[in-house]
Order: structure tokens, then sequence, then C-alpha cells
């Protein structure tokens, strides 16, 4: 029998599913702050799990008593050694859960020598700029008594520092796919001693059209090493991969935080298509929300959000893919500060983003991969805190509510506004096709390589082809998701 780690209830047994798949969906369990509620008594210290001294004081510096679920259970499984497969995503203190035992493994163990540099220990693969960078974080605030090195490497800021950083050479390198295939292209970086792999965030990465970068990364390390694979939700696709990259992994299930869809307050405000701003303006105002992460389906969508609601004097910024890393970091930072009312982001620039105590979480666009819907409500409700999730929806979106609905596994509230009525004779138009997804992944691929293209210095892509002929590539394969996805 499979006992819980933290507080040895039995688990369900696994033969006929040796990875654990069936125990790893989205389904319903309760958030961190209900389980710390209830598991608290039996819940064992941080220094019950194995950790070196060095490790334990950093724990302390940063006030934590008692590990997650997801740390008291992936901590020692990662310390003995072996692959591990973790349903967790952001909030539930994942980072730590593979970081700290990550440390340990590394600096009981002597660095492996090399003539040239020192070479990569661990390698941190997260699918987005803002992740790496706070991954990155955590390494340094969780290793700040030991004494090996770490970068992150990421899009959007110039190639030259990080270069100058591979080459001096560091212990742990946090990437993302794509800009450290640029790196692996210009040989600033050698992957061939990495010791611990770990896939951050994998489903998002598959989602975003990595899964080709991955496997050109996977190919350039040693056949020998521990691999981690952290993962939200599990797709085929994600199963595919886990069975490929993990040998006799143990499995670990959390509930992300977001699957407690009872802690979060869950409305639907039916309404025209036309009339979503000015009823989000009218929300705001009305309810005197100061803080609010508000999603769109588009990048283009989020600066029309925004535009309309700076109009309104309410207080904005947007955070997407086709903003600088510069503005990203000062639109989320005012956001944090408070400074401005409003952040309007796209599901893949949100992704990773750690904001505390979220109140309230508004779907301008219902999504139309009904998990997106889950990963968006999580941002609020964290730690058993009161949190709310509405959503404006216009005819177009009725099948992507169904959808959510089905995945969720519970209907959610309607609410007509008074004055944003629906029109009843208002007709459908097509949004995107939701079938054509795996295909688009292809041509954000296309596009991730044009990007770098542009960004490489000799104006190739990593690939040789010239930014022209890949430029012509993908503007051959348009299918409505590819637009979709090259959209986020
Ligand atoms: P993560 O899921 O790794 O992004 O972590 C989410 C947040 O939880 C971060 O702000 C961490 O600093 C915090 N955190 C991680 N572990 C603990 C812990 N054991 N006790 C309290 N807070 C924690």
């Amino acid at each position: 029998m499979h006992l819980c780690g933290p507080c040895s209830s039995p688990l369900a047994a696994v033969d006929s599913d040796p990875l654990g798949f069936s125990r790893l969906a989205v389904t319903g369990r309760p958030a961190w702050g209900e389980w710390l509620d209830t598991h608290t008594k039996v819940a064992m210290p941080f220094t019950k799990l194995g950790l070196s001294g060095a490790l334990l004081r950093a724990v302390a510096d940063q006030g934590y008593t008692i590990p997650t679920p997801i740390q008291a259970r992936a901590i020692p499984a990662v310390l003995a050694g072996g692959d591990l497969l973790a349903g967790a995503q952001t909030g539930t203190g994942k980072t730590a859960g593979f970081v700290l035992p990550m440390l340990q493994r590394l600096s009981t163990k002597p660095s492996p020598h090399s003539a040239t540099r020192k070479p990569v220990r661990a390698l941190i693969v997260t699918p987005t700029r803002e992740l790496a960078a706070q991954v990155e974080a955590s390494v340094r605030t969780y290793g700040r008594h030991l004494k090996l090195t770490s970068t992150a490497v990421f899009g959007g800021v110039g190639l030259g520092p990080q270069t100058s950083q591979l080459r001096r050479g560091v212990d742990i390198l946090v990437a993302t796919p794509g800009r450290l295939l640029d790196h692996l292209h210009q040989r600033n970086v050698d992957l061939s001693r990495v010791e611990i792999l770990v896939l951050d965030e994998a489903d998002r990465m598959l989602d975003m059209g990595f899964l080709p970068d991955i496997k050109r990364i996977l190919a350039l390390l040693p056949r020998e090493r521990q691999n981690l694979l952290f993962s939200a939700t599990f797709s085929d696709e994600i199963k595919a991969l886990a069975d490929k990259l993990l040998n006799r992994p143990q499995t670990i299930e959390v509930a992300p935080r977001n699957s407690t869809v009872e802690a979060i307050a869950q409305r639907v405000h039916p309404v025209r298509r036309d009339q979503k701003s000015r009823l989000l303006a009218w929300l705001i105002g009305h309810h005197n929300w100061r803080q609010v992460l508000v999603f769109t389906r588009t990048k283009h969508g989020a600066d029309k959000v925004v535009r309309s609601l700076q109009g309104d004097g309410i207080g904005a910024v947007a955070l997407h893919g086709n903003k600088s890393q510069g503005q990203r970091t000062k639109a989320l930072a005012e956001f944090k500060r408070g400074s401005v009312e409003v952040l309007v982001a796209t599901d893949i620039a949100a992704r990773g983003i750690d904001i505390d105590q979220l109140p309230h979480v508004v779907n301008y666009d219902l999504p139309n991969v009904p998990h997106d819907y889950v990963h968006r409500i999580g941002r609020t409700g964290r730690a058993g805190a009161d949190g709310e999730a509405i959503s404006l929806m216009c005819v177009d979106e009725y099948a992507f509510l169904r959808d959510i609905e089905r995945l969720i596994k519970r209907e959610i509230r309607r609410e007509v506004i008074p004055g944003f009525e629906p029109d009843p004779n208002e007709t459908p138009q097509k949004i995107f096709s939701k079938r054509s997804r795996p295909e688009a992944q292809g041509q954000r691929q296309s596009t991730d390589r044009r990007k770098r293209g542009a960004h490489s210095q000799n104006g190739r892509g990593s690939n040789g082809s010239t930014k022209r002929s890949s430029h012509k590539q993908g503007k051959k394969r348009g299918s409505d998701h590819a637009r979709w996805v090259a959209a986020r």
C-alpha cells in the first residue's frame, strides 16, 4: 500500500498505472491552505526531511517552518536519487521541492573536474522568462549558505552578459528552451556533464510548442542523470514525454491550489460582445476593486482592454509576449506594488507569476483550452484566502464554458448584470477551432526560430536558415489555431 508522506493516509494502488497518471488528474481535492488546516498536526518539520544544516538555515531564513505537501514528498524522493514525476503547479511550493534536494545532492558530491570550464551540473528548463528568473532567484535564496553558482538564461535580453556568465561556468543553469538552444549553437555552454535535469511546468512548455526544442536539448545530455518532471496537468503528450524521459519514477500528486473550485467564488456574466469592456470597467468601479488580474485570449486583446480601462480612468498595464523583458518586469512590479489596479495578461505571459493573495481574477475572454481556466482562477483564493473569479461570456463562447464545466465537474453560476443584458438575437462568430491545436505547435516553433534568427548575431536562425526564408516558411503554415497560439 502507498501512504501519503506527511500524513500517512493510504493512497490508491497504482499497479496498472506505473507512472501514476490516474492520480495526477485535476480532481478537485483541497488546496494547500485547506490541506494545512487539516494536516498541520501531523506534518513533519523541515528538519526531518534529511536536509543539511546549510539548507535548513536558508529555509529558516525564509521563515518557513512546515514543508508544503509537495516539499514533504519531493525532497526525500529527490534526495534518494531516483526520477520523479510530480503533479504540481506554481503556488504549491514546488520550486523549493526540487531546488533544496538538488542543492544538497550537488553540494555533497564533488564537482567533476573540467579542463576548460566548470560544467553545468543541473539544468532547469522552464517555459517562460518570468519563471526562469523566479526559479533562479530561489536557487540563490536556498543556496545562500553554499558555494554553488547559478545563472538564468532567457530571451528578450541581450546574449552578451549571459554568454560571459556561461563561459565562466556555472553549477546550476535555469533556462527557457529557445535561448538555451541559441547558447548551445554558439557553443557557449556544455551540457554533457549534467547530473540533474528538471523540466518545470512541462505541460506549459508543450502548449507553447517547445517539444522539438526540448528533444534537441535532451539529445545533448548524458544518459546517466536524474530527471524530475513537474506538470500541473497530464495530457497524452506529457504522458508520452514522461514515458520516454523517466526511469521508474516516483509519482507525487498535490492538488493544484486551483482545483479547489470550492474555495473560489466563480461567476459568469453573460454579456454582449461589444459591451465587455464597459462591463469590466463597471465591475471594477462598482465593487471598488483595487487589484484585478484580467485575462484575454490574445496580445492584441490585452492592449485593447488596457486602452479602454485607461480611457475610463482606471490604472491598467498589459503583460504579454510582445512586451520587452523590461516592460514585463515593470508591469508586474507596478501591479504588485499596487500603483496600477489592473494587470491584463495572456495565459502564457501570466504563467509562473507568483502574486500572493490576489482577490479578483477576471476572464475577459473565456479560454478555449479548458485547463487554462483552471490555471487562471488559481491565481486567486491562495492559501485559503477568499478569491473571486469572474468570467465575461459573449455568445461566441458558450462552447468554451461547456468544456470548462465538464473539466471542473460543476456548473458555474450565471448572473446577468442589469444594464449589460446579452442580446438574444446576437449571432455567434467563430473564434478559433480547438481541434487544430497540435499542428499549431510547429507554427509556434517556427515563430520562435524566426525570433531567434532575429536575435542571433549573424542574422541567421539556429537552423542556419535566413530570417527571410524562415519567415516565408512561417507564412506558409496557416491555421486558425496557429494564429491563436502566435497571438498569445
Ligand atoms: P512556488 O510554488 O515554488 O512558486 O512557491 C510559491 C510560494 O510559496 C513562494 O512565494 C514561496 O516563497 C512560498 N513557499 C514555498 N515553500 C514554503 C513553505 N514551506 N512555507 C511557506 N511558504 C513557502
